[in-house]
């Protein structure tokens, strides 16, 4: 058990979750700006619409849920063609394109591809230990299709009146996370980079909270409107600032205790409580178990410092 948690720790945020959240998308959407909507859910999917195409990013947990997504997408399309991309390889982000019809157009940035080839069969594993839910989910998914379409550092969807750059900034939750900006509603689609009040965590040997940090300096450099995270409520375009001033401080108050010789788990313990009084909001938030998630930022803090 205690194996399985540590190796669940180093992909995602969901370390000590005693319950997994919900995985199953409903058909429900919420309008962000003009041409974003999004399914709330485990992770939200985001739908942005133009003219002549739609583009869906993130396909939920397996093709079921896969299948849902590209039912909501041809429900409020007004174009014919469907694209698909992935905020990064996690398999509530990525194994669910065997639900989309075949003729998606799958796009993807090559330093994801790279990751979800070298260690997506890993992450299924794993993924479906974490509950038999799951485990039902992802029965039989193995490996998943090629991208139509792999670039690297942007791609550009022009899908009618509606234009969608799909970003590749540098590491950070991932290696090959991806970000969405679309113009000119000024949305950003922002995957585990840009959350509303969520503890960030790099996942395994993705990036490091650095290369974190000079991917948010280039997405403030976008001036956002509207942010639309993949586990947690959307938002402004205030939610950059505000991810950055809390890694900066929690960073700061981590690299004190360590100056100050605490071990790292007595550090994740100490900072768990600060992170209460000066973090009430966070600790509170019903969309990510947050106190668990901050020994995790803790350690990585700790093992990034010189
Ligand atoms: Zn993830």
């Amino acid at each position: 058990m205690r194996l399985r948690t540590l190796a669940i720790g180093l992909i995602c945020p969901m370390a000590a979750l005693a319950q997994f959240p919900p995985p199953n998308l409903t058909e429900n959407t919420i309008r962000v700006s003009d041409h974003v909507q999004v399914i709330l859910g485990f992770p939200n999917v985001a739908i942005v619409t133009g003219e002549r195409g739609t583009l869906v990013v993130d396909t939920g947990l397996g093709p079921a849920n896969g299948a849902i997504a590209a039912r909501v997408a041809r429900k409020l399309s007004k174009g014919q063609k469907l694209y698909l991309t992935t905020t990064h390889f996690h398999p509530e982000h990525a194994a669910g394109v065997g639900g989309f019809p075949p003729e998606t157009i799958l796009v993807r940035n090559s330093v994801q591809q790279q990751e979800l080839i070298g260690q997506g069969a890993e992450m299924l594993v794993l993924f479906r230990r974490l509950s038999p839910d799951y485990a039902k989910l992802l029965a039989g998914v193995d490996k998943l299709r090629p991208p139509d379409v792999v670039f690297d550092n942007e791609a550009k969807l022009d899908l009618g009146g509606v234009t969608a750059r799909l970003l590749w900034l540098g590491a950070g939750h991932t290696k090959g996370d991806e970000l969405t900006f679309v113009e000119p509603d000024r949305t950003l689609i922002s995957g585990d980079i840009v959350q509303n009040k969520v503890v960030p965590g790099v996942s395994g040997n993705g990036g490091s909270f650095t290369s974190w940090l000079a991917v948010l300096d280039k997405l403030e450099a976008l001036k956002p409107r509207y942010v639309v995270p993949d586990h947690s409520h959307p938002g402004d375009g205030s939610l950059i600032a505000q991810e950055r001033a809390f890694i900066l401080d929690m960073r700061s108050r981590a690299l004190a205790l360590k100056k100050q010789g605490l071990s790292a788990a007595d550090a994740g313990k100490r900072l768990t409580s600060d992170f209460q009084t000066a973090y009430p909001e966070w600790a509170r938030n019903p969309d990510w178990p947050n106190l668990t998630s901050v020994p995790g930022f803790v350690q990585r803090v700790y093992a990034e410092a010189p």
